[in-house]
């Protein structure tokens, strides 16, 4: 055994040991409401892609379209040769939709978030995050020289006394919708107390983008918020727009300040045109057809009624991340097994993903689900959880 191999081995007997191992799964199927696992169906209630576009078939003819005139690598980071027109043409898509100056795309939401936090946040500066924040926003603020303070999930007084104490730019950053509990963060209440202590609001609207709002332009739409009450919004095209990647939008100075500063922007391959070109396609399906995003919240409210109906007590969210804490990552694994015997998959997720003793099934709704896919799951849920 080389050193390298004993550091790894207790490192990962640790997690063993807590039942923390996690495992991947290799689909053999197209991401959809249901997958092929080893061979296997399953009803999938496990995935992002709130309105079910990760697998459409005029999307799908649009990429092909796309791949035929650009090929399949970006080849260079944007900053080189990789930025192509489809990537203009998608920014200034989201700018419309959003309604605001501009927007910059990003290879994913991860890389956006490092880069917001890296780049804007300077040595003297104070960022203020919720401590539920997720796992990119966290690393953004490591990455940042600024100092930073955590409040307790979106407790506004503990925030407020936070932006009480002085620095040269104040940063309040935090998720719209909280991807592990699927809550929404009072953004207007937040924005306010931004406004009165000159704080600049940072907004990951990762699982908002695409589903909150009348027509599902996201949490600026939901709490109608102007580009000066949150001047940096982010969001990501994995989730409700079923392709990949991100954005940053606000004003031009904004996205032309990350293109000279973000470092995780700079120095990394461009996505793909035929990724652009797929995320472009969906966008305009979105915005000229609200029947996926109908169809999702119907769904959504069919799911709580039939778990209410059957006492199954999930965490208060109105979007589509529907938790069921189960405390405990052993009785979780156990139920995450039983669900795969009925042929479901839903996510475990796990310490330290969430907090310890709050592990949990973070069942995800989608457009693409029929009510009888979710009656078969509302009632495998409720016959383990009696016994
Ligand atoms: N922010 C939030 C709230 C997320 O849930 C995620 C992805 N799970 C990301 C950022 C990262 O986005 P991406 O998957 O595009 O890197």
């Amino acid at each position: 055994m080389t050193v390298l191999d004993d550091i790894l081995s207790s490192k990962l007997a640790e997690r063993e040991a807590k039942s923390q191992l996690r495992q991947r799964l290799s689909l053999q199927s197209s991401q959809a409401n249901q997958v092929v696992v080893e061979g296997q169906k399953y009803l999938n209630f496990s995935s992002n892609d709130y309105l079910g576009l990760a697998n459409n078939s005029e999307t799908i003819a649009a990429v092909k379209k796309q791949l035929d005139k650009s090929g399949f690598g970006s080849g260079a980071s944007h900053l080189v040769t990789g930025h192509h027109e489809i990537h203009d043409k998608l920014e200034r898509a989201v700018a419309d939709y959003l309604q605001r100056d501009s927007a910059i795309t990003f290879s994913t939401g991860y890389m956006a978030n490092l880069s917001i936090l890296q780049s804007l946040a300077q040595k003297g500066d104070l960022i203020v995050a919720d401590k539920l924040n997720h796992a990119s926003l966290i690393d953004g603020v490591k990455l940042s020289d600024a100092q930073s303070t955590r409040y307790p999930h979106c407790n506004l007084s503990i925030l407020e006394a936070r932006l009480k104490k002085s620095a040269s730019n104040k940063w309040v950053v935090t998720d719209s919708v909280f991807s592990m509990d699927g809550d929404i963060a009072p953004l207007d209440e937040i924005a306010g107390l931004c406004s009165k202590y000159q704080a600049n609001l940072i907004v990951d609207d990762a699982h908002g983008f695409g589903v909150l709002g009348e027509t599902g332009r996201g949490c600026i739409e939901h709490f109608s918020l102007s580009q000066s009450d949150l001047p940096v919004l982010m969001g990501t095209l994995g989730k409700a727009l079923g392709g990949f990647g991100a954005f940053v939008s606000g004003s031009q100075k904004l996205t032309s300040y990350l293109v000279q500063f973000a470092r995780p922007y700079i120095y990394t391959t461009a996505l793909p045109a035929a990724v652009a070109a797929a995320n472009y396609f969906n966008l305009s399906l979105i915005r000229d057809n609200q029947s996926f995003r109908t169809k999702l919240l119907q769904n959504i409210k069919y799911f709580k009624q039939q778990c209410a109906a059957k006492r199954i007590c999930l965490l208060p969210s109105q979007t589509a991340i529907q938790p069921l804490v189960i405390g405990d990552s052993k009785k979780l694994m156990e139920l995450d097994q039983k669900l795969k015997q009925k042929n479901i998959l839903v996510g475990a997720i796990r310490s330290p993903t969430v907090p310890s003793n709050s592990d949990r099934l973070r069942i995800t709704v989608s457009a693409n689900h029929s009510f009888e896919q979710i009656d078969f799951l509302v009632e495998q849920l409720a016959c383990p959880i009696r016994v």
